[in-house]
Protein backbone atom coordinates (compact mmCIF):
# COMPACT_ATOMS: atom_id res chain seq x y z
CA UNK A 1 0.00 0.00 0.00
CA UNK A 2 1.53 3.34 -0.80
CA UNK A 3 -0.05 6.18 1.86
CA UNK A 4 1.10 9.46 0.39
CA UNK A 5 1.81 11.21 3.72
CA UNK A 6 2.76 17.19 3.26
CA UNK A 7 0.26 47.64 5.65
CA UNK A 8 1.36 49.29 5.67
CA UNK A 9 3.07 51.23 7.61
CA UNK A 10 1.46 54.79 7.58
CA UNK A 11 3.97 56.31 9.20
CA UNK A 12 6.57 54.75 7.00
CA UNK A 13 5.11 56.63 3.34
CA UNK A 14 2.59 59.99 3.14
CA UNK A 15 2.81 59.06 -0.29
CA UNK A 16 0.26 56.21 0.32
CA UNK A 17 -2.27 58.47 2.20
CA UNK A 18 -5.01 60.09 0.53
CA UNK A 19 -4.16 63.42 -1.62
CA UNK A 20 -6.09 65.30 0.79
CA UNK A 21 -4.23 63.96 3.91
CA UNK A 22 -0.98 64.48 2.01
CA UNK A 23 1.56 67.44 3.45
CA UNK A 24 1.29 70.46 1.95
CA UNK A 25 3.36 71.33 -1.09
CA UNK A 26 5.25 73.76 0.86
CA UNK A 27 7.18 70.63 2.38
CA UNK A 28 10.10 70.61 0.40
CA UNK A 29 9.95 67.76 -2.74
CA UNK A 30 13.20 66.26 -0.98
CA UNK A 31 11.61 64.73 2.23
CA UNK A 32 9.16 63.01 -0.72
CA UNK A 33 11.67 61.15 -2.20
CA UNK A 34 12.93 60.44 1.35
CA UNK A 35 9.63 59.04 2.38
CA UNK A 36 8.93 56.58 -0.78
CA UNK A 37 12.33 54.66 -0.29
CA UNK A 38 10.47 54.74 3.57
CA UNK A 39 7.72 52.15 2.15
CA UNK A 40 9.43 49.19 0.44
CA UNK A 41 6.43 47.86 -0.22
CA UNK A 42 5.01 50.63 -2.55
CA UNK A 43 8.81 50.82 -3.89
CA UNK A 44 8.73 47.10 -4.88
CA UNK A 45 5.28 47.35 -6.62
CA UNK A 46 6.43 50.51 -8.49
CA UNK A 47 9.42 48.52 -9.58
CA UNK A 48 9.81 45.00 -10.11
CA UNK A 49 6.26 44.78 -9.46
CA UNK A 50 6.14 46.55 -12.86
CA UNK A 51 3.20 48.74 -11.76
CA UNK A 52 3.33 52.73 -12.47
CA UNK A 53 -0.06 53.40 -10.50
CA UNK A 54 -1.19 51.95 -7.60
CA UNK A 55 -5.06 53.02 -7.77
CA UNK A 56 -6.51 51.32 -4.68
CA UNK A 57 -5.61 49.82 -1.15
CA UNK A 58 -8.02 47.77 0.16
CA UNK A 59 -7.95 45.85 3.45
CA UNK A 60 -8.50 41.90 2.96
CA UNK A 61 -10.23 40.17 6.33
CA UNK A 62 -9.97 36.79 7.18
CA UNK A 63 -6.48 36.06 8.64
CA UNK A 64 -5.51 34.85 12.36
CA UNK A 65 -2.28 36.79 12.26
CA UNK A 66 -1.27 39.78 10.13
CA UNK A 67 -2.87 42.49 8.38
CA UNK A 68 -3.69 42.07 4.82
CA UNK A 69 -4.07 43.71 2.13
CA UNK A 70 -4.70 44.07 -2.08
CA UNK A 71 -2.89 46.46 -3.99
CA UNK A 72 -5.01 47.08 -7.33
CA UNK A 73 -2.70 48.63 -9.96
CA UNK A 74 -1.94 49.33 -14.19
CA UNK A 75 -0.12 46.07 -13.34
CA UNK A 76 -2.90 43.93 -12.31
CA UNK A 77 -3.26 43.20 -8.53
CA UNK A 78 -0.95 41.93 -5.74
CA UNK A 79 -1.51 40.63 -2.18
CA UNK A 80 0.09 42.37 0.40
CA UNK A 81 0.49 40.71 4.63
CA UNK A 82 2.26 42.79 7.00
CA UNK A 83 2.85 42.17 10.72
CA UNK A 84 4.02 45.01 12.76
CA UNK A 85 5.99 42.87 15.48
CA UNK A 86 7.75 40.05 13.91
CA UNK A 87 10.40 40.34 11.95
CA UNK A 88 10.92 38.64 7.91
CA UNK A 89 11.61 34.80 9.28
CA UNK A 90 8.22 33.98 9.14
CA UNK A 91 7.70 35.44 5.85
CA UNK A 92 10.53 33.56 4.85
CA UNK A 93 9.24 30.99 5.97
CA UNK A 94 5.96 31.40 4.08
CA UNK A 95 7.59 32.32 0.59
CA UNK A 96 10.26 29.58 0.91
CA UNK A 97 6.66 27.53 1.11
CA UNK A 98 4.99 28.77 -1.40
CA UNK A 99 7.70 28.89 -3.70
CA UNK A 100 8.71 25.09 -3.17
CA UNK A 101 4.99 24.30 -4.35
CA UNK A 102 4.77 26.55 -6.41
CA UNK A 103 7.70 24.85 -8.41
CA UNK A 104 5.77 21.67 -8.47
CA UNK A 105 3.22 23.19 -10.78
CA UNK A 106 0.75 20.87 -9.52
CA UNK A 107 -1.69 22.22 -7.36
CA UNK A 108 -2.76 26.48 -7.27
CA UNK A 109 -0.85 28.55 -4.88
CA UNK A 110 0.29 32.48 -5.19
CA UNK A 111 3.64 32.90 -6.24
CA UNK A 112 5.59 34.48 -3.61
CA UNK A 113 7.31 38.12 -4.90
CA UNK A 114 9.33 39.64 -2.08
CA UNK A 115 9.39 39.76 1.73
CA UNK A 116 11.13 42.33 3.46
CA UNK A 117 11.54 44.57 6.80
CA UNK A 118 9.41 47.34 7.64
CA UNK A 119 11.10 50.27 8.66
CA UNK A 120 8.87 50.83 11.45
CA UNK A 121 9.69 47.58 12.43
CA UNK A 122 7.87 44.02 11.56
CA UNK A 123 7.74 42.47 8.27
CA UNK A 124 5.97 42.56 4.64
CA UNK A 125 5.42 39.98 2.01
CA UNK A 126 4.10 40.39 -1.33
CA UNK A 127 3.06 38.18 -3.36
CA UNK A 128 0.51 36.93 -6.68
CA UNK A 129 -3.15 38.08 -5.81
CA UNK A 130 -5.57 35.47 -6.21
CA UNK A 131 -9.51 36.15 -7.43
CA UNK A 132 -11.25 33.84 -5.52
CA UNK A 133 -14.55 32.12 -6.77
CA UNK A 134 -18.28 30.82 -4.98
CA UNK A 135 -17.15 27.67 -3.85
CA UNK A 136 -14.57 25.95 -2.28
CA UNK A 137 -13.61 24.23 -5.44
CA UNK A 138 -13.58 20.70 -5.81
CA UNK A 139 -12.36 18.36 -3.30
CA UNK A 140 -12.27 15.28 -4.88
CA UNK A 141 -9.46 17.63 -7.50
CA UNK A 142 -7.66 18.86 -4.75
CA UNK A 143 -6.99 15.82 -3.23
CA UNK A 144 -5.64 14.71 -6.87
CA UNK A 145 -3.39 17.65 -7.06
CA UNK A 146 -2.49 17.29 -3.68
CA UNK A 147 -1.10 13.85 -3.88
CA UNK A 148 0.50 15.09 -7.81
CA UNK A 149 2.58 17.54 -5.42
CA UNK A 150 3.08 14.91 -2.82
CA UNK A 151 4.65 12.27 -5.65
CA UNK A 152 6.31 15.20 -7.52
CA UNK A 153 8.26 16.97 -5.00
CA UNK A 154 10.70 14.41 -3.02
CA UNK A 155 12.93 15.93 -1.16
CA UNK A 156 17.02 14.31 -1.28
CA UNK A 157 17.87 16.36 1.98
CA UNK A 158 15.77 14.17 4.24
CA UNK A 159 13.01 14.98 6.48
CA UNK A 160 12.80 18.88 7.39
CA UNK A 161 12.55 21.98 5.35
CA UNK A 162 15.25 24.81 4.53
CA UNK A 163 14.09 27.19 7.24
CA UNK A 164 12.30 27.02 10.63
CA UNK A 165 8.91 28.32 10.07
CA UNK A 166 5.80 28.55 12.10
CA UNK A 167 2.23 26.56 12.48
CA UNK A 168 -0.30 29.56 13.50
CA UNK A 169 1.96 31.38 15.60
CA UNK A 170 3.46 28.56 16.85
CA UNK A 171 7.28 27.88 15.83
CA UNK A 172 7.75 24.48 13.66
CA UNK A 173 11.21 22.83 13.46
CA UNK A 174 12.34 21.96 10.50
CA UNK A 175 16.18 20.68 11.41
CA UNK A 176 17.23 18.36 8.74
CA UNK A 177 17.09 14.68 9.46
CA UNK A 178 17.76 11.63 7.74
CA UNK A 179 15.46 9.27 10.15
CA UNK A 180 11.73 10.11 10.19
CA UNK A 181 11.25 9.04 13.34
CA UNK A 182 13.83 10.80 14.99
CA UNK A 183 12.26 13.80 13.21
CA UNK A 184 8.80 12.77 14.24
CA UNK A 185 9.74 12.59 17.41
CA UNK A 186 12.21 15.21 18.58
CA UNK A 187 10.42 18.21 16.35
CA UNK A 188 7.02 17.50 15.70
CA UNK A 189 5.58 15.18 18.77
CA UNK A 190 8.34 15.74 21.54
CA UNK A 191 8.26 19.99 20.70
CA UNK A 192 4.84 20.30 21.19
CA UNK A 193 4.95 18.20 24.68
CA UNK A 194 7.27 20.37 25.60
CA UNK A 195 5.43 23.28 24.54
CA UNK A 196 2.64 21.98 26.59
CA UNK A 197 4.69 20.94 29.71
CA UNK A 198 6.68 24.31 29.88
CA UNK A 199 3.71 27.00 28.99
CA UNK A 200 1.06 24.54 30.90
CA UNK A 201 2.63 22.92 33.17
CA UNK A 202 1.33 19.89 31.83
CA UNK A 203 3.61 17.14 32.99
CA UNK A 204 1.02 14.23 32.98
CA UNK A 205 0.79 13.92 28.87
CA UNK A 206 4.46 15.09 28.49
CA UNK A 207 4.78 11.54 30.09
CA UNK A 208 2.51 9.83 28.00
CA UNK A 209 4.03 11.40 24.99
CA UNK A 210 7.50 10.42 25.99
CA UNK A 211 6.16 6.75 26.16
CA UNK A 212 4.30 6.75 22.91
CA UNK A 213 7.17 8.47 21.35
CA UNK A 214 9.99 5.03 22.69
CA UNK A 215 6.97 3.27 21.02
CA UNK A 216 6.77 4.18 17.75
CA UNK A 217 9.91 2.77 15.98
CA UNK A 218 8.58 -0.83 16.24
CA UNK A 219 5.22 0.50 14.40
CA UNK A 220 6.73 1.12 11.32
CA UNK A 221 9.25 -1.54 11.02
CA UNK A 222 9.57 -3.08 7.52
CA UNK A 223 7.69 0.41 6.14
CA UNK A 224 9.78 2.25 3.81
CA UNK A 225 9.68 5.70 5.04
CA UNK A 226 10.41 8.65 1.97
CA UNK A 227 10.05 12.56 2.42
CA UNK A 228 8.21 14.73 0.30
CA UNK A 229 6.82 18.03 0.47
CA UNK A 230 3.77 19.21 2.48
CA UNK A 231 1.66 21.61 2.84
CA UNK A 232 1.84 21.23 6.82
CA UNK A 233 -0.94 23.65 7.60
CA UNK A 234 -3.98 22.27 5.64
CA UNK A 235 -7.29 23.28 7.42
CA UNK A 236 -10.15 24.17 5.76
CA UNK A 237 -9.27 28.06 6.23
CA UNK A 238 -6.02 27.61 3.85
CA UNK A 239 -7.86 26.31 0.92
CA UNK A 240 -10.07 27.73 -1.31
CA UNK A 241 -10.78 27.81 -5.28
CA UNK A 242 -9.93 30.47 -8.02
CA UNK A 243 -12.71 31.78 -10.31
CA UNK A 244 -12.02 28.80 -12.69
CA UNK A 245 -12.76 26.63 -9.64
CA UNK A 246 -9.53 25.37 -9.74
CA UNK A 247 -8.00 24.73 -5.72
CA UNK A 248 -5.87 27.09 -4.20
CA UNK A 249 -3.75 25.98 -1.44
CA UNK A 250 -1.89 29.07 0.75
CA UNK A 251 -0.66 30.01 4.00
CA UNK A 252 1.58 27.10 4.41
CA UNK A 253 3.84 25.78 7.01
CA UNK A 254 5.95 23.55 4.19
CA UNK A 255 8.26 21.14 5.36
CA UNK A 256 9.22 17.58 3.90
CA UNK A 257 7.20 14.52 6.08
CA UNK A 258 6.88 11.19 5.61
CA UNK A 259 5.82 8.87 2.49
CA UNK A 260 5.35 5.47 3.42
CA UNK A 261 5.41 2.55 1.66
CA UNK A 262 4.95 -1.56 2.98
CA UNK A 263 2.00 -1.09 5.81
P1 LIG B 1 -2.84 35.06 8.14
O1 LIG B 1 -1.39 34.89 7.83
O2 LIG B 1 -3.14 36.26 8.99
O3 LIG B 1 -3.49 33.81 8.67
P2 LIG B 1 -3.98 34.46 5.53
O4 LIG B 1 -2.81 33.97 4.79
O5 LIG B 1 -4.93 33.45 6.05
O6 LIG B 1 -3.53 35.43 6.73
O7 LIG B 1 -4.74 35.48 4.58
C1 LIG B 1 -5.71 36.40 5.05
C2 LIG B 1 -6.90 36.44 4.08
O8 LIG B 1 -6.43 36.74 2.76
C3 LIG B 1 -7.66 35.12 3.97
O9 LIG B 1 -9.04 35.45 3.88
C4 LIG B 1 -7.18 34.53 2.68
O10 LIG B 1 -8.19 33.77 2.06
C5 LIG B 1 -6.85 35.74 1.84
N1 LIG B 1 -5.71 35.45 0.97
C6 LIG B 1 -4.57 34.79 1.32
N2 LIG B 1 -3.71 34.74 0.30
C7 LIG B 1 -4.30 35.38 -0.74
C8 LIG B 1 -3.92 35.65 -2.10
N3 LIG B 1 -2.72 35.27 -2.55
N4 LIG B 1 -4.79 36.32 -2.90
C9 LIG B 1 -5.98 36.73 -2.42
N5 LIG B 1 -6.43 36.52 -1.15
C10 LIG B 1 -5.59 35.85 -0.32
Amino acid sequence: MVAQGGVISTSSCFLSLPRHCRPSSTKPPRLALVAMSDDPIREWILSEGKATKIIRISPVGGGCINLASRYDTDAGSFFVKTNRSIGPSMFEGEALGLGAMYETRSIRVPRPYKVGALPTGGSYIIMEFIEFGVSRGNQPVLGRKLAEMHKVAKSKKGFGFDVDNTIGSTPQMNTWTSDWIEFYAKHRLGYQLKLARDQYGDSTIYEKGQRLIKNVGPLFENVVIEPCLLHGDLWSGNVNSDKDGEPVILDPACYCDAQTTGF
